[in-house]
């Protein structure tokens, strides 16, 4: 589903991403870790085409996400037609990024109508049904200030859902959230890869990735260091870097 070979991004002198490889088979748990600033975040804006990578190949479902092919010839693909692929890709931040001034139900709408253009008869019953898997059935008239960090981000979990993406990227999604909250999402979360949703997931929740993950990649500086099942990275990990960063967030 994903496929990323030798994937390099810089931001001015900044070289974040230094020849990254990485494949996501369909319907596998991909979860990511790495220090702060090793690129994380910036790996999972590729894989959308938030950025656009100096070198290098971002396939998703065999696809080059922003760029249709002729023979040999890549042609950029015009905004409209990125935002449109970009509508399989369901992207879930730490920082929710609900529409404060929409209701809960209106939030997971909203997409749906205007970038599927799909009948409101069609998406009503499909934002109920998201609801109820994410156990919020009955916050659907509540705007997200009156939710909980942990509500707000279901919240923002069914909406990305509600695109019915083929690839759901997590950056995050538990760093935001009182320590007590960070169970109800990860269950969500954890329901999803049962249901057999190919996800990426950055995330420090060890006990998390070993439950869930099929594979775990580390990332330092740009690289990754270390990939593998999570038995492999988590506890035998082969990288000196590896088990220092294990030993500061174990
Ligand atoms: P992580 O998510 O692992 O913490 P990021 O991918 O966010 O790492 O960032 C890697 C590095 O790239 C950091 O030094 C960050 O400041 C820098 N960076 C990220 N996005 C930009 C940007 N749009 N412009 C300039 N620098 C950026
Ligand atoms: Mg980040």
């Amino acid at each position: 589903m994903v496929e990323l070979r030798g994937v390099h991004k810089s931001f001015g002198p900044l070289y974040v991403l230094r020849g990254v490889d990485l494949d996501v088979p369909r319907g596998q748990v991909l979860v990511v870790l790495g220090p702060s600033g090793s690129g994380k975040s910036t790996l999972l804006r590729t894989i959308n085409h938030l950025e656009k990578v100096d070198r290098g190949s971002v396939r998703v479902d065999g696809r080059l996400l922003g760029y249709r092919q002729v023979g040999e010839r890549l042609h950029e693909l015009p905004e409209r037609e990125v935002l449109r692929q970009r509508t399989q890709i369901g992207f879930v931040f730490q920082s929710f990024n609900l529409f404060p001034h929409l209701t809960v139900r209106q939030n997971l709408m909203e997409a749906p109508l205007s970038a599927q253009r799909r009948p409101r008869s069609e998406v009503e019953p499909l934002a109920e049904r998201l609801l109820a898997r994410v156990g919020l059935a009955d916050k659907a008239d509540a705007y997200p200030r009156t939710l909980s960090g942990g509500q707000q981000q279901r919240v923002a979990i069914a909406r990305a859902l509600a695109l019915e993406p083929k690839l759901l990227l997590f950056d995050e999604p538990t760093s935001a959230l009182d320590p007590e909250l960070v169970g109800e999402v990860l269950d969500v979360i954890k329901g999803l890869a049962r249901a057999g949703t190919t996800m990426i997931v950055v995330t420090h929740e060890i006990g998390f990735a070993r439950e869930v993950a099929d594979a775990v990649a580390f990332m330092d500086a740009g690289r990754v260091v270390e990939l593998g099942p999570p038995a492999q990275v988590l506890d035998a990990p082969a990288h000196e870097r590896t088990r220092a960063f294990l030993a500061k967030v174990l």
